[in-house]
């Protein structure tokens, strides 16, 4: 007996770092066990700040590739694109009626966006909060996996519900947050957040040698300049990633770094190391799913279909609650 219906939906950003794993893709992985999970690329939400579209299709697939790499399971979850399922779109109209503008105006991120793109201060991005919503109570699920800083925009998605219950009568339930503590996975650069836009990653599917490479030129403590130089592993960020895939022990390294009985380049060698030993099966399968023809298509084919017939149920009942002739 499953506890309820996950709904989660990701940008489609392409190959997919170890930030994107170790803080989302392992927790889709683990509460497919006790959840009817769906899973959706919100190609659509994509839009809002995306203008050169040329790799959509790409970025997808490669997440896809990822996902299913890593262990999200087609006969146990809906995994699918979100403009495959036209009537998320429906829904996002319907519950705009009901959602003062107001609210959404509100939206940190909205205000943030705002400033970053002020050229492209488009409609879809201030209604982003209720495309959202209508991913989630589309699908009629309850539970919705998020870290601290997402909460608000949940909250929303709780007030439309309720908003929309109390004036058309009880159609959807309030997704409840599943909070998860989410790792903050620092970039190689040691100050940012992981991210491919700060190109301070580490692809899952990277090559070993590509990964080496990559963690061999990423900072370390700043104050450290000579190898015999006492290290401050707290600040490291080498050292943070070592708290994940380490072959040591994580108070060894501590110890040994504060002592100048290691070096950098050893110390970052070994953690090298350990993430290309962590990511090796992930590694092998992709080669297998990637060169498995059309299959990728195949699960995103059918994971529309099974969406798609919650879908049209839901929309249905919507429209016949709002009293649509
Ligand atoms: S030895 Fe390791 S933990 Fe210490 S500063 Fe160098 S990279 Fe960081």
């Amino acid at each position: 007996m499953k506890k309820g219906r996950v709904f989660s939906g990701a940008r489609p950003t392409g190959r997919q770092h170890i930030g994107n794993y170790l803080g989302a893709i392992q927790n889709y992985v683990k509460l497919q066990e006790e959840y009817d999970c769906i899973y959706c690329v919100v190609d659509i939400h994509a839009l809002t700040t995306l203008e050169d579209t040329s790799m959509l299709k790409e970025n997808t697939r490669q997440m896809m590739l990822d996902w299913l790499a890593a262990g999200l399971d087609p006969e146990k979850s809906i995994l699918f694109i979100q403009s495959h399922v036209p009537e998320v779109t429906e829904l996002h109209t319907l519950l705009s009626m009901v959602t003062p503008l107001g609210w959404l105006l509100r939206v940190t991120t909205f205000k943030e966006k705002a400033k970053m793109q002020p050229h492209n201060v488009n409609y879809g991005l201030v209604g982003y909060p209720v495309l959202m919503t209508a991913d989630i109570v589309l699908y009629k699920a309850d539970t919705v996996p998020v870290g601290e800083d997402q909460l608000p925009h949940l909250e929303i998605a709780r007030e439309i519900v309720r908003r929309f219950n109390n004036l058309f009568g009880p159609t959807f339930p309030e997704p409840q947050a599943k909070l998860t503590s989410f790792p903050m996975v620092v970039g190689l650069d040691g100050e940012r957040k992981m991210s491919k836009s700060y190109d301070n990653h580490i692809e899952l599917a990277a090559s070993p040698e590509e990964t080496t490479q990559r963690i061999m030129t990423a900072f370390t403590d700043p104050a450290r300049k000579f190898r015999s130089d006492p290290g401050h592993p707290e600040v490291c960020n080498i050292y943070r990633l070592h708290h994940f895939y380490t072959s040591l022990k994580l108070n060894e390294i501590a110890e040994k770094c504060k002592a100048a009985a290691i070096g950098c380049v050893e110390c970052k060698r070994l953690l090298a190391e350990g993430i290309n030993r962590a990511l090796a099966p992930f590694r092998e399968r992709r080669a297998i799913i990637a060169q498995k023809p059309g299959y990728v298509d195949e699960v995103l084919a059918d994971g529309a279909r099974r969406a798609h017939e919650i879908a049209r149920v839901t929309i249905k009942e919507v429209k016949g609650k709002m009293g649509l002739p």
